[in-house]
């Protein structure tokens, strides 16, 4: 471990974005306490579907996302939800996502994406090994399986977008084909786009894994501990509060995820954040269980088959910080997944979950100085791609803080724009 004279980091949420900066700034030489208001990895981090899918570099905001999103809006099934109530906030940001759906900005947000996707592809490959995390790693790939033959030849744009600009082509597969490759799959299917590189993890063994690497290296976690507030002096932070008192470090790291807009005024920037509620349902695994994880885009559901379990997962509600389970959201998960596969679900749920995504308008993350505390980074606002793009995040946010040459360019992530 290089040595950085053990100055001291204190970096604020134990989500898969705090707990990876911890590990590269330790990594670093630095002295690290991570502070977690809750238990390490318990929020987003925890019941999210598990995949690492650079192949998902496309933002939300597209050509035709609002004209698709207006034709389904109201109707009662619809994986999208924006609950009716004024809030300026969210509707300034509806505005401007809708002002990104155009090719030019979908291009903008990929090619910032995607650095970070491919490097945490490959960070995660070493780390797993070099650190023996057991979070049940397989690099069987990603499927997109359409229903409808129509549906299954437009995705052909998008494969055609990749392969120009990323070289990342997909390989098609048509009815019988694909249930050569994936038995487990209904027979009656148009077909599917295959991306062999991808992977997927149960992440919350991801998280406790993260949990024990950090403490093997004496990372000081502080689990039930909630930072209130920075304690300032001119244009630095000296120590954040906390009811323990007050925590000093020369340098901080905010990883709050979809909280993050609570700490605007004390950052002095916008963060332009809403909470995307996503909810999952974990089931021991069926009898035909696939081997390789699926996204269903017709439904918006994706399945993952872990070693130790099943999970289906997703939907997109903007209703606030809303701490409740909807019913009808639940089923319209295992709803989605029905036409898709033999068995689509197992008897018995051991777990259902919700998280809030940190969804930014433009679908690009944060990693950036706060503009009124030159010793504090904010690293947050990793949408629907969080767990994807932690290790590079880590890593970046470990560069930033020792100064050191980033491993891929860092102006994609700043804080205005
Ligand atoms: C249904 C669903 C499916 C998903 N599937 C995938 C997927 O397949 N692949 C993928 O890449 N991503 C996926 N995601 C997205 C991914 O889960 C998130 O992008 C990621 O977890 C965000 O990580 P984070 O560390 O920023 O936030 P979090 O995991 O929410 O961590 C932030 C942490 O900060 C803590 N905190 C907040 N305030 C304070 C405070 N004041 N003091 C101390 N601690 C504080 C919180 O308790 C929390 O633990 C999915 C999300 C959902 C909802």
């Amino acid at each position: 471990m290089a040595e950085q004279g053990q100055a001291h980091v204190v970096v604020i949420g134990g989500g898969v974005i705090g707990a990876s900066s911890a590990y590269f700034l330790r990594k670093a030489g630095y002295r690290v306490t991570l502070i977690e208001k809750n238990t390490l990895g318990s929020q987003c981090s925890h019941g999210n579907c598990g995949l690492i899918c650079p192949s998902d570099a496309l933002p939300l905001a597209s050509p035709g996302a609002v004209m698709s999103t207006l034709k389904t809006l109201f109707k009662r099934n619809n994986p999208l939800y924006i609950k009716p109530r004024f809030s300026p906030r969210l509707w300034l940001w509806l505005l401007k996502f809708a002002l990104r759906c155009n090719q030019r900005h979908m291009l903008q947000s990929a090619e910032a994406r995607m650095p970070l996707l491919e490097s945490s592809l490959h960070l995660y490959q070493s780390l797993i090994e070099k650190e023996q995390i057991e979070c049940e790693w397989q690099k069987n790939g990603l499927l997109y399986v359409y229903k409808d033959r129509v549906a299954l030849d437009t995705y052909q744009a998008t494969d055609d977008f990749l392969t120009k600009h990323f070289s990342l082509p997909a390989t098609r597969f048509d009815g019988c084909a694909l249930v050569e490759l994936e038995p487990a799959i209904a027979d009656d299917l148009a077909g599917g786009w295959y991306y062999q590189d991808d992977a997927h993890l149960r992440p919350d063994r991801l998280m406790s894994e993260w949990k024990r690497v950090l403490e093997k290296y004496d990372v000081d976690i502080r689990e039930g501990t909630e930072v209130y507030h920075f304690k300032r002096k001119g244009i630095k932070a000296r120590g954040v509060l906390t009811r323990d008192g007050v925590v000093e470090a020369d340098k901080f790291v905010l990883a709050v995820g979809a909280i993050s807009p609570q700490w605007e005024k004390e950052i002095g920037a916008d963060i332009p954040i809403q909470p995307g509620k996503g909810y999952s349902l974990t089931y021991a695994k069926p009898q035909y269980s696939p081997q390789i994880p699926m996204i269903f885009p017709q439904h918006r559901v994706a399945m993952t088959p872990m070693q130790s379990g099943y999970r289906l997962g997703s939907t997109m509600e903007f209703s606030g910080y809303d701490t409740t389970i909807n019913r009808r959201r639940i089923e319209l998960l295992k709803k989605g997944a029905e036409p898709y596969l033999r068995e689509p679900y197992g008897e018995h749920v051991e777990e259902e979950w919700y998280g809030w995504r940190p969804m930014v308008y433009h679908g690009i993350p944060i990693v950036d100085t706060s503009p009124r505390m030159d010793n504090v980074l904010v690293a947050t606002g990793h949408n629907m791609l969080g767990l994807s793009m932690g290790p590079a995040t880590g890593k970046l946010v470990s560069e930033l803080i020792s100064g050191e040459p980033p491993h891929l360019p860092a102006e994609p992530y700043q804080l205005l724009r």
